[in-house]
């Protein structure tokens, strides 16, 4: 459970000139490192930010052991310029959680801004709200707020061992549990017997929630269950899995690193089965 508050309160002060926080610097997604690699943001104080190329003005992250943090986005070509390193977020959420649910948020919201600079209705020109995460259609006063897609994840159980797969396109071989885009009017429980069945062949049932978590490639929200198998041999959609299998509990394959919810879904039954 991550800690920092997401509290609207701030959202004027990025309007204002003078921002006091710490700013994490985001060019194409991935994360600018000023100084160390294990200091990923930037001090406002230490750092002149109008050398840099911003794109738009700064977002309102959130704020942690009352410091604010905010996200700035940078033109293309401007970590080169200045000789710095970047950093994609997959690294950065297997060595601190804390800024990857932070980061992850952050790019969210410029993905967001990007991406609704004209009103979808109307054609018009659009502004950020001062008062909400929105974006504000100045002609028709319609509002666009941050886009987040729900998705399922099923750890099929049957007895001491679940079901895992690999899926073509993907450059790891690691085995996870699997994972769908929740259709418009469909319950996250139908979604799982839906996505399982499509994938594997196999029918589910008996669900137990297992937790949530943001992910922000590019939006999705990961809402994970236990699924116990119910009938079926394993058949798989060749189009997206290129291999799909039952594994005991006690041997698992490769699987996907602890700070990812699909290697908490599978580990923490995995440790429950085996202690
Ligand atoms: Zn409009």
């Amino acid at each position: 459970m991550h800690n920092y508050k997401i509290s609207l309160d701030y959202i004027q002060a990025t309007e204002q000139q003078h921002l006091e926080g710490s700013f994490y610097f985001f060019e194409d997604g991935n994360l600018v490192i000023f100084g160390s690699s294990d200091d990923y943001f930037s001090k406002v104080d230490a750092l002149d930010i109008t050398k840099l190329d911003q794109v738009g003005s700064p977002l309102y992250i959130g704020s942690y052991s009352e410091n604010l943090y905010f996200a700035q986005e940078l033109k293309p070509g401007t970590a080169e310029r200045l000789g710095l390193e970047t950093i994609h977020l997959r690294a950065i959420g297997a060595e601190d959680e804390l800024s990857f649910a932070m980061m992850g948020r952050a790019v969210q919201l410029i993905n967001w801004r990007h991406n609704h600079r004209f009103c979808g209705k109307c054609g018009g020109d659009t502004k950020p709200s001062l008062t909400v995460h929105a974006m504000r259609c100045e002609q028709c006063d319609s509002s666009f707020y941050p886009k987040i897609m729900p998705c399922v994840m099923a750890l099929v159980v049957r007895g001491d061992e679940c079901l895992l797969a690999t899926h073509h396109g993907r450059a790891s071989s690691r085995y996870t549990a699997l994972a769908g885009f929740i259709e418009a009017g469909e319950s996250a429980e139908h979604a799982i017997y839906r996505e399982v069945l499509e994938e594997v062949g196999v029918k589910t049932g008996n669900l137990l929630y297992f937790s949530s978590q943001a992910w922000p490639f590019p939006g999705q929200l990961m809402l994970a269950f236990y699924a116990e198998y119910l009938e079926g041999e394993i058949k798989p959609d060749e189009e997206e899995i290129s291999d799909a299998r039952w594994f005991k509990l006690s041997d698992l394959p490769e699987i996907p690193p602890s700070y990812t919810i699909s290697g908490k879904l599978i580990r923490t039954l995995a440790e429950a089965k085996i202690s």
